[in-house]
């Protein structure tokens, strides 16, 4: 399917694989035009092309979003394109896990670039045609981790809370204007990034899920695709985890 100009234009960041890419896959399937963006071309051009296979609407952009300068070049590139991105996903992320004391500063700042300055710069280009169409969704995936903390997540959890005064000031901002801001805060996900838990960490996590298991990329993709859908038009400035019970 091509593009119309009645579709609703959704841009999903991390949307190579994992959750981003179950994101991305929901949203096109919601009826929406899907920008998927990763860091490599390799990994958000074959999603865009599954989605476009299945009948839906996509296209695909490596862009690094922990480059300031790479998310203002790619969002003027997008707004000439498609003049608004109506819903905007910021799914990307990494860990760089370890206690503090052995934490260096470049696993700080890669964490805090890659997984909150990157939210700041994709909306700061992004928001204001949304605020000038009267219309808009924002969400951000954060992390249980940003509720709780998580010894020799430091780094991970200061960003992932940092995404929750970003989404809740944000949402105070824009709500004027019809524009919402909300987090989704995953638990622990079956996904490349919770496959580097050893059997004894996994373990340990099941004892702390009352649902007794880990959830799937699913459970957050129909999570957000409710929350740009119209229906959630008076929902702004939450922070909805999905976590099998975890946080309650
Ligand atoms: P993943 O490692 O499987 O995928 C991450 C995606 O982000 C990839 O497509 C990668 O290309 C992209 N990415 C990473 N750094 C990037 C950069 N600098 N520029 C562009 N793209 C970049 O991870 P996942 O498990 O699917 O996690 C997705 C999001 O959900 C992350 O923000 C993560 O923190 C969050 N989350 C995951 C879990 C979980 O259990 N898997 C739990 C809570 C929160």
């Amino acid at each position: 399917m091509t593009e119309d100009s009645e579709m609703k234009v959704a841009l999903v960041t991390g949307a190579g694989r994992g959750i981003g890419k179950s994101i991305a896959e929901a949203l096109a399937k919601s009826g929406h035009h899907v920008i998927c963006v990763s860091r490599s071309a390799e990994s958000c051009g074959p999603v865009a092309e599954a989605i476009q296979a299945s009948g839906g609407s996509a296209e695909s952009l490596a862009v690094d979003v922990a480059d300031r300068n790479a998310v203002q070049v790619a969002s003027e590139q997008f707004l000439e394109q498609h003049g608004t991105i109506d819903i905007l996903v910021n799914c990307a992320g990494i860990t760089r896990d370890g206690l503090l004391f052995r934490m260096s500063d470049a696993d700080w700042d890669d964490v805090i670039a890659t997984n909150l300055s990157s939210c700041f710069a994709w909306i700061k280009h992004l928001a204001r045609p949304m605020t000038r169409k009267r219309w808009g969704r924002i969400i951000n995936i954060s992390s249980v981790i940003g509720l709780m903390g998580n010894a020799g997540q430091a780094n991970y959890a200061a960003a992932k809370s940092g995404i929750h005064g970003l989404t809740k000031s944000l949402a105070k901002e824009f709500a004027a204007r019809n524009v919402t801001v909300n987090a989704v805060a995953p638990g622990f996900i079956t996904t490349d990034m919770t496959a580097e838990l050893n059997e004894a960490q996994q373990t340990a996590i099941l004892g702390m899920i009352p649902m007794k298991r880990m959830g799937l990329a699913s459970d957050i993709a129909s999570t957000t695709d409710f929350l740009a859908s119209e229906g959630a038009g008076y929902i702004t400035g939450q922070i909805f985890t999905v976590d099998g019970g975890m946080v309650m």
